[in-house]
């Protein structure tokens, strides 16, 4: 979405048509959708995931698991506070569960922070570092609102007649909404746009780092990833991802940045 079209769409829409910036990699994104219009379904198709899926809690995978989310998310939530945009925020619930599934090498993120995470991925994060690259690409998809700009895109694609003619439809959003949203379907992933997984992964990157977790990890991280392969079936969190080779290029790129997060990190903590 470039500025000129957000613009156009802005000056000819009744409804209050928005453009979002990400506030750590200055990406523009359409977004008309509100918190209390999405968060909602979000939610209830995250519990009927949950409901159809076996949750491991309480064991130390489980607890790392959200315990490196929620020090990302603090992090992170810490950074919109300081810039003054904890707003953008409101009415998240975040929830990072472990998904037992070994033979699943993957991680998602439903609008308002509601994250899973598949026990097949764990022994390719390794550790905390390389779970933090993951749930940094999560939260960042969360934070970003990756999910309420890729429902603004279709709602305008599929009824832009009636979003420009002012009618409210919240039957119509409510099906945009669930056809990102499976329903326990085991295709649970959210299919998020090429830019919106490079925006992620930048956002991720910086917000790890806040965390206190080594960016340096993450180029490590993916190579992981690419050689767990055995170069035959691709994990599903790389299909849908960009060309991994690609990525690590671009995580080495924005890395002086993410350095000076990670050491502010440290400053702040002695
Ligand atoms: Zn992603």
């Amino acid at each position: 979405m470039n500025s000129k079209k957000c613009l156009l769409l802005s000056l000819v829409s009744l409804l209050t048509v928005a453009c979002a910036t990400n506030p750590l990699t200055g990406r523009k994104s359409l977004n008309f959708v509100s918190n209390s219009q999405l968060l909602p379904s979000s939610f209830q198709q995250y519990q009927e995931v949950l409901s159809s899926n076996k949750i491991i809690t309480g064991t130390p995978q489980a607890k790392q698991v959200e315990e490196v989310g929620n020090r990302i998310r603090k992090a992170a939530e810490t950074y919109y506070k300081s810039i003054g945009k904890s707003s953008a925020l409101d009415g998240y619930q975040w929830q990072f569960v472990l998904i037992d599934d070994s033979k699943t090498a993957n991680a998602w993120c439903m609008p308002g922070g509601k994250v899973a995470v598949y026990t097949g991925i764990l022994s390719i994060c390794k550790d905390d570092a390389g779970l933090a690259v993951v749930l940094g690409h999560e939260i960042a998809h969360a934070l970003a609102g990756h999910g309420a700009e890729k429902i603004s895109q279709s709602y305008i694609s599929e009824l832009g007649g009636q979003v420009l003619g002012g009618v409210t439809n919240n039957q119509a959003l409510r099906q945009v909404i669930n056809q990102y949203y499976p329903v326990a379907s085991g295709i649970t992933l959210l299919r998020y746009g090429r830019k919106q997984e490079t925006d992620a992964d930048e956002m991720g990157l910086y917000i790890m780092a806040m965390a206190g977790y080594d960016p340096r990890q993450a180029p490590i991280f993916w190579q992981r990833m690419i050689e767990s392969t055995g170069g035959s079936n691709t994990p599903e969190f790389l299909s849908t991802h960009p060309n991994p080779e690609n990525r690590i290029a671009d995580l080495n790129r924005i890395m002086p940045k993410a350095l000076q997060f990670y050491q502010s990190y440290h400053t702040n903590k002695l």
